[in-house]
């Protein structure tokens, strides 16, 4: 393996699976990623690499590194529509805070997490595998409107 494959990359290969040139741009892309992505953002930035990856490509390996627990998938109270979001796993671990105003999420990066998940572990024996929690709130700039408003 070259020396500077990235974090997502070396786990997927650990795991005995295919780094295919789709794949491996798609994990550069999730890695790169600032922030939570749609599989539609997948396709458009593999464009604006030159690289055409149609949706079924994408969902398929979208469901591929989900069932091998390297990203998660987040509905983040669907404050931008139906569709879902991906972001690694790698990352440390937060919350998802959603405006219900703006449709903004802030992540908070908490050990509150961790501390449920080996509490859960403790008390019921089950192996956690992922904890997502997601907060609706409204973001400070959009309590100033309401009270604008008021
Ligand atoms: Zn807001
Ligand atoms: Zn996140």
């Amino acid at each position: 393996m070259q020396k500077n494959e990235s974090g997502l990359k070396v786990q997927l290969s650990e795991k005995g699976i295919r780094l295919t040139r789709q794949r491996r741009l798609l994990l550069d892309l999730i890695e790169e990623a600032s922030d939570h992505l749609h599989a539609s953002d997948l396709v458009k930035f593999a464009l604006e690499r030159g690289e055409k990856i149609d949706r079924a490509t994408v969902y398929r390996t979208l469901g591929l590194l989900k069932d091998q627990g390297l990203i998660e998938e987040l509905d983040l109270l669907h404050l931008d529509g139906p569709e879902h979001h991906y972001e690694a796993i790698t990352r440390k671990s937060h919350i998802h805070i959603g405006c219900t105003k703006c449709g903004k999420i802030m992540e908070f990066e908490t050990d509150l997490v961790a501390n449920i998940e080996d509490e859960i572990s403790c008390e019921t024996g089950f192996l956690i595998r992922s904890t997502r929690v997601e907060v609706s709130a409204l973001c400070p700039d959009c309590q100033g409107k309401e009270r604008e408003k008021a």
